[in-house]
């Protein structure tokens, strides 16, 4: 990902030519499960529909778009991203 955002620098980025610099936090809490409502699922489709079709050139990313997790939160970036490369 780092490689392929060096290919596109905006002006002034402070991305770093290598990857020293880059820094990593780590948060640890007591064990927990995000739960969905039902419904969750259609209700995030549903605003995901009327987001393209209402409002050009706003793209939403985050796990509150996709599924609660860190994977759903990576899926929803990369699509936005994707949305975003299509302009
Ligand atoms: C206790 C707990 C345990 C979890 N365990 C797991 C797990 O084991 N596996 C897993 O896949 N997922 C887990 N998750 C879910 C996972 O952490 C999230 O789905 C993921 O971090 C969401 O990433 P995100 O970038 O969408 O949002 P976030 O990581 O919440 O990032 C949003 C950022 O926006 C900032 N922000 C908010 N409002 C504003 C504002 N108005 N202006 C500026 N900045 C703002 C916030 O400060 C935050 O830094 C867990 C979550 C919790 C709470």
């Amino acid at each position: 990902m780092l490689s392929d955002a060096r290919l596109n620098l905006p002006p002034g980025s402070g991305l770093p030519a290598d990857d020293e610099g880059l820094f990593a936090r780590v948060y640890s809490w007591e064990e927990a499960v995000c739960i969905g409502p039902p419904g969750m699922f259609i209700a995030i489709a549903d605003i995901r529909h009327r987001l393209r079709r209402d409002i050009q050139y706003l793209l939403l990313a985050g796990d509150y778009m996709r599924v609660h997790s860190v994977n759903g939160a990576l899926v929803s970036g990369i699509g936005a991203a994707e949305e975003a490369a299509q302009l």
